[in-house]
């Protein structure tokens, strides 16, 4: 019962060990729409079943989402655009899976000044499925699900998702009343997850497998099973077919995330979102800042893996 993070299931889609250094230089882009606003930044460090991590930020400082990424390369990542580590003020946790909370001990230890906003029941999960030090908890500021908390210049509200760790939820994170939204991780959208999800401005999204390369695929019968059930990953038409159907005009981008090295690819996942947003009319572009895409009705872009993404600046 104790070393249930040697599950052989997960071991066929976790390749932490493999996560290579971070080399792609990205450019910087400025966001759309007027500049009335302190501006957000958003830079994702990885995303994947080989581990997530993204910062959101203002001028200020800001938050790390999930701490599944290597600190050293997080840190060198951001501070290719200024972000040091005492401007992260706190680490929020989605679950407490492996690709999630790997580093969280080590990011804490190393920067005392950051703390761990998760619930209880996820950080006992935590150290139950973890070889982690107990002192991880020393760190722990409790949350509370759908009761907000600040930390940064935010409001943060964490809202239930649909998934297999021991306590999992999105992040609705706000500024100024603009909202950036986390949802990674989710076998199905529950109503409450789509509360938060379908009013955001900037909405990270999972899009995990593509339905014929997973189900043509090689990945044991009840592997398939668990990443399509309710309590698994999400699909690239479930996550495209939501994003159409709940668009407004208030959301500027989507950001594809947790996508799946097996069973999907950039190009397919980005093509299902993309050609589903423009069925109903929309014109979609690649998240740069160049003139023939920023004007664009909504940027959708596929985070990376392994490297950082461009950092985007929202305003
Ligand atoms: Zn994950
Ligand atoms: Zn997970």
């Amino acid at each position: 019962m104790s070393n249930t993070h040697q599950q052989p299931q997960r071991a066929v889609i976790d390749f932490g060990d493999e996560m290579p250094v971070n080399t792609v230089q990205a450019p910087v882009l400025k966001g759309d729409g007027p500049s009335h606003e302190r501006p957000l930044y958003f830079i994702s460090l990885g995303s994947g079943s080989s581990g997530n991590c993204a910062y959101v930020g203002t001028d200020d400082g800001g938050i790390l989402v999930d701490a599944g990424v290597d600190p050293e390369v997080v840190w060198k990542q951001l501070a290719r655009h200024g972000i040091t580590p005492l401007m992260v003020q706190g680490v929020i946790l989605t679950h407490d899976h492996q690709d999630h909370v790997r580093y969280v001990y080590t990011l804490v230890r190393k920067n005392k000044h950051i703390g761990i906003y998760c619930t209880r029941r996820l950080m006992t999960g935590l150290l139950r499925r973890s070889r982690i030090s107990r002192r991880v908890q020393d760190y722990m500021h409790p949350i509370y699900i759908e009761t907000p908390f600040k930390l940064a210049d935010f409001a943060i509200t964490a809202f239930t998702t649909s998934h297999d760790g021991t306590d999992n939820m999105g992040f609705e994170i706000a500024l100024d009343g603009r909202t950036l939204v986390v949802a990674t991780d989710m076998g199905t959208i529950t109503p409450r997850a789509e509360f938060y999800m379908s009013r955001a401005n900037y909405l990270m999204i999972e899009s995990n497998y593509d339905h014929d390369m997973l189900w043509n695929g090689h990945y044991p019968e009840m592997l398939k099973h668990r990443v399509s059930g309710d309590q698994g990953h999400l699909d690239n038409m479930v996550a495209a077919e939501f994003v159409a159907s709940h668009y407004h005009r208030g959301l500027s981008h989507v950001w594809l995330c947790h996508l799946s090295a097996d069973n999907n690819t950039p190009d397919i996942a980005r093509a299902a979102m993309v050609g589903r947003l423009e069925a109903i009319g929309l014109t979609v572009g690649d998240g740069s800042h160049s003139p023939e895409h920023r004007d664009r009705d909504i940027q959708v872009y596929a985070l990376p893996r392994f490297e950082a993404s461009t950092l985007f600046i929202l305003t």
